[in-house]
């Protein structure tokens, strides 16, 4: 597998190309981990790139095996969209980052925005209005301090529905952003017919913008044309000071990736929380 921060990552089967039987018994093993709970949240800070300050954590599901090791999302994500599990994994992570948020807040900890992932399939349904809202009424916490992530694909799936879900959820007072921005095939319009509070870079920009080249160009473009709706923009996969510089240069406001931080566990994400690095 894969090593993240000292996390050991492992595949789920080593024969986990996806033929049906494997499929078939990859979502049994997930309804299994779900009764289980095997599933876990690991967190990534997000940087205020004016004040070097934590100004938000991406919470990133993984699913920790019996074994020990760690599973990525992008080896369960998709089967679990395919199966319609996705929004049963998707009730717990909202549920999960809430208590979470909540339990940090009863520790006295600063408040941080909490952003949580929401896959198009699993936003078709409108249950997971409910899910926030009995989550947020549950724990307490403050509504401006979740975000949901949703991707342009979305928006797509049925623009009826899903403007209807995207002012649901503004309307608990829960932010909006959209992720991997520009890799998907929405029209600008979107933009102006949704509640969005925040664009997210798509990592696959950030790579080239010491460059000068087309990335540099579209980042920039992106920043402006965010900045230009009221909206914020928080740039992903930031791994070099080169990278950050050129977003600091054109007013990005934030930035995650592993220059700062890769995603960590609850426990450590504490430590910072009570005792920020330098
Ligand atoms: P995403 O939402 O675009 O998340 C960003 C991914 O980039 C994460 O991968 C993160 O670990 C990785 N990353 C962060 N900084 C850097 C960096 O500097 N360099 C590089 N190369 N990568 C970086 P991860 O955690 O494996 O998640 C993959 C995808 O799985 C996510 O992409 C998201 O689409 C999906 N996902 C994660 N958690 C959930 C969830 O709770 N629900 C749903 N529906 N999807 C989720
Ligand atoms: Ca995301
Ligand atoms: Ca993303
Ligand atoms: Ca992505």
């Amino acid at each position: 597998g894969k090593i993240e921060g000292g996390h050991r990552y492992a595949f789920y089967s080593p024969e986990m190309n996806t033929w049906s039987r494997e499929r078939l018994s990859l979502e049994a093993a997930l309804h299994h981990a779900l009764a289980n709970r095997e599933f876990e949240l690991f967190y990534q800070p997000q940087i205020d790139i004016a004040t070097s300050r934590l100004v938000g954590l991406e919470s990133l599901i993984r699913w920790r095996r019996p074994d020990g090791g760690l599973v990525r999302p992008d080896a369960f994500i998709p089967a679990a969209e395919e199966s319609g599990l996705i929004c049963s994994i998707g009730d717990w992570a909202i549920g999960e980052a809430l208590q979470q948020g909540a339990r940090w807040r009863a520790e006295g900890l600063p408040p941080v925005p909490l952003s949580v992932n929401v896959s198009a399939r699993q936003c078709s349904d409108m249950r997971i209005v409910d899910t926030i809202r009995h989550g947020l009424a549950d724990t307490g916490l403050e509504p401006g301090l979740l975000k949901v992530e949703v991707t342009e694909s979305t928006a797509m799936h049925s623009a009826e529905r899903a403007a209807e879900l995207l002012h649901s959820i503004d309307a608990l007072g829960v932010g909006l952003s959209v992720d991997d921005f520009g890799t998907g095939y929405s029209s600008l319009s979107l933009l102006k017919r949704f509640p969005i509070s925040e664009l997210k870079i798509d990592r696959s920009f950030v790579g080239d913008v010491g460059r000068e080249g087309d990335d540099a160009a579209i980042v920039r473009g992106t920043i402006a044309l965010a900045h230009g709706l009221g909206m914020s923009v928080v740039a992903e996969g930031v791994e070099t000071q080169a990278q950050l510089r050129f977003l600091a240069g054109q007013g990005c406001d934030a930035a995650q990736g592993y220059l700062f931080s890769q995603p960590l566990p609850a426990a450590e994400v504490r430590e910072w929380l009570k005792a920020p690095p330098p």
